[in-house]
């Protein structure tokens, strides 16, 4: 019997724990919150990061450590590894903790990115503006996720509140892509090396949060082998190992790198019921070296994300196929409650139960733009 550390206790701690529990694993989360909520299903350690006391308790009663969060500071990060094995590696965690690095990865592997431009002063920014020109993003180059720590600049007279938002923060201001459609790969290495990808994913965010994902993407068999290969060189310069996201941007035609999640991520909760091995199941099975399972989509799948509130489960559990997910967190604005899982054997199929499901939300809105691409979908 192992036991699996978690540092970050949210809802992907959650979803591993639960994935875990058939492979006759046991789980210990630690977090700075005494209510996160993978503490409803496995023990929780209550820590403060840097709390290297408590820390050691942890490392004690664990074989292995992995992450659901990636903003854990990387010199916790590098302490553990001097007691339990540590996966993903701290260089691989702290690379993608940082805009950019990250994406200077991403060019010297060969996936191009967005422009963008280093901002660590007002005069850099301004800079930047000048050469960049709006509308275009400020984004601090650590702690962001879900559009936190970013400033839209509709014109070069928003340098000072942008600046000022971000609170000076080193960043890079990022030129704006107008995109045609977002994707991303979620994929998987062993501690051996092998590698293996899910069926490319369609996003679709508001706010800056994930609110859809469609899987398998339409029209991608032509991207795929090249996002593919994308994704592998870049967990092979790491040496990662475990389940990580790649964040695409198809413009023209032509694939650009946004960023990486060093983890398992929201685009790949259609694997629970979408893939004979869900991305949870997979990281865990290569954080313990044991061998990946397979990664192919079994059909049709939509995920969509419950941010702030849950709405009625009932349309949901009263639907064939519609899989229902909540965190167990209580209701604030923008904050990730749950997400339901909607799978189908055709396109026509997933038209059908995503209108019906739409209205009986309340939600048709949240559903319309995969509708849109699930109509040219046959
Ligand atoms: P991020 O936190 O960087 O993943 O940004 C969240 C979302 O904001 C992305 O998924 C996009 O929808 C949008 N976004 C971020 N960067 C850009 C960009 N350079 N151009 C256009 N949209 C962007």
């Amino acid at each position: 019997m192992q036991t699996i550390g978690i540092l970050g206790a949210g809802q992907l701690a959650r979803m591993l724990a639960l994935a875990g529990a058939p492979l006759g694993l046991r789980f210990l989360v630690v977090d700075t919150a005494a209510d996160a909520c993978a503490g409803q299903v496995a023990p929780l350690l209550l820590a403060d990061w840097r709390d290297f006391d408590r820390l050691a308790d942890f490392a004690s009663r664990i074989d292995v450590a992995t992450f659901d969060f990636e903003n854990v500071p990387a010199e916790t990060a590098q302490w553990l590894t001097e007691h339990v094995p540590v996966f993903p590696n701290p260089r691989a965690l702290a690379t993608s903790q940082d805009r950019l690095e990250e994406k200077t990865l991403f060019r010297r592997i060969g996936l191009e990115t967005p422009d963008f431009e280093a901002v660590d002063s007002r005069d850099d920014l301004a800079r930047a503006v000048e050469r960049l020109g709006v509308p275009s993003i400020l984004k601090t180059r650590r702690l962001g996720y879900d559009g936190k720590g970013q400033f839209r600049l509709k014109s070069p007279a928003d340098v000072d509140a942008a600046w000022a938002a971000l609170g000076g923060a080193p960043s890079i201001l990022e030129a704006f892509v107008p995109f045609e459609r977002e994707l991303s790969v979620v994929a998987v290495r062993s501690r051996e090396g092998e590698f293996r990808a899910y069926p490319l994913t369609q996003n679709w965010h508001a706010d800056g949060i994930l609110s859809a994902s469609l899987a398998p993407a339409p029209d991608s068999e032509a991207l795929a082998p090249l996002a593919f290969a994308h994704a592998r060189r870049i967990a092979e310069e790491l040496d990662y190992v475990g389940t990580f996201a790649l964040e695409l941007f198809v413009q023209g035609g032509r694939l650009l790198g946004n960023e990486m999640a060093p983890r398992v991520h929201n685009s790949g909760h259609w694997t629970i019921e979408g893939a004979p091995a869900s991305q949870f199941e997979n990281h865990l099975r290569a954080v313990l070296g044991l061998p990946l399972g397979d990664t192919s989509a079994l059909d049709i799948h939509v995920m969509l994300n419950w941010v702030g509130e849950l709405p009625p489960a009932t349309p949901i559990l009263a639907e064939p196929r519609a899989h229902w997910h909540d965190y167990g967190k209580s209701a604030r604005p923008g904050r990730k409650v749950g997400h339901a899982t909607v799978c189908a054997r055709s396109a026509e199929e997933m038209r059908e139960r995503l209108t019906r499901l739409g209205r009986a939300l309340g939600r048709e809105e949240q559903v319309a733009p995969v509708l849109a691409v699930l109509k040219g979908a046959g």
